[in-house]
């Protein structure tokens, strides 16, 4: 018999701002990115779910340092996805851009996005509506933050750029699961670029009050994304003219080239 279970998405919070994402039916569990062993194993004890597979989308160690000892301490083995690109310790199943992956227990069906920029075998993993999903999910790893986006430790400005652009296409109501919370501090960058986006500045109060109240302030969606995240705007006129300030040029910047500007400018924010 198949269950069919509407499925929940919770955060497990690991060091200081990582977020291990917990997709289960209430019974069958998946863990992305699961950084560190221990609040993972403490989770799926304390709501008596079973682990049947491991989410990766990047090398990172706070993204991939716990998988080993979970796999350790389960009694059968069990799938770990990953980028086939780069070798992880613990991955089972490499995955490549246009891959499906149809998982039975919690029954779900996700798409492999490559998100090159943050790091250069990143990849994303998104799940559009079905029976049990109320709304598409996206897991894109450090690509796409809250009102952010990841710094670029080995892809370029365009790779990013491009990323960003395979989620802007995205349904408008899908739910982002960004994997730390970085929010509020890019929220301060972000009015920086674009001081006047009514937007941004009524989810900058919305994102405190979170904050105050030790809230999660994701997941966001991709359609509040491109109203408030700059670098999801690279080819709107305020994000445009910000950049040509920052960076002196009076030429017409193309989207890449503004997401450049505006990346060094965050970097050094
Ligand atoms: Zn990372
Ligand atoms: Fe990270």
């Amino acid at each position: 018999m198949v269950k069919n279970t509407l499925l929940q998405v919770w955060p497990i919070p690991a060091f200081d701002d990582n977020y291990i994402w917990c997709i289960h039916d209430g019974e069958s569990a998946l863990v992305v990115d699961p950084g560190d062993a221990v609040p993972v194993l403490r989770y799926l004890d304390e709501q008596k779910l079973t682990l049947k597979g491991i989410l990766v989308t990047h090398h990172h160690p706070d993204h991939t340092g716990g998988i080993l000892k979970i796999l350790q301490s389960l009694k059968v083995a069990i799938p770990v996805y990953g980028p086939a690109a780069i070798a992880i310790p613990g991955r089972t199943e490499g995955v490549m851009e246009g891959d499906k992956i149809d998982i039975a227990a919690p029954r779900l069906s996700l798409k492999v996005f490559e998100v090159p920029g943050h790091t250069l075998t990143h990849i994303a993993y998104f799940a559009n509506m079905q029976s049990n999903v109320l709304e598409p999910m996206l897991f894109c790893g450090d690509t796409l933050f809250a009102s952010g986006c990841g710094r670029l430790f080995e892809g370029t400005p365009t790779q990013m750029s491009e990323s960003l652009g395979k989620f802007a296409v995205l349904p408008k109501n899908t739910l982002v699961y960004c994997t730390h919370e970085y929010t509020l501090s890019n929220i301060r960058f972000a009015l920086a670029v674009e001081p006047n986006n009514a937007n941004l500045l009524a989810w900058a109060q919305r994102a405190q009050e979170l904050r105050d109240q030790h809230l999660p302030t994701v997941p966001t969606t991709i359609g509040q994304e491109l109203q408030v995240n700059p670098f999801m705007r690279c080819d709107s006129k305020e994000v445009l003219e910000s950049a040509l300030r920052i960076s002196g040029e009076t030429a017409l910047l193309t989207p890449p080239h503004v997401l450049a500007v505006i990346r060094a400018w965050k970097d050094r924010f």
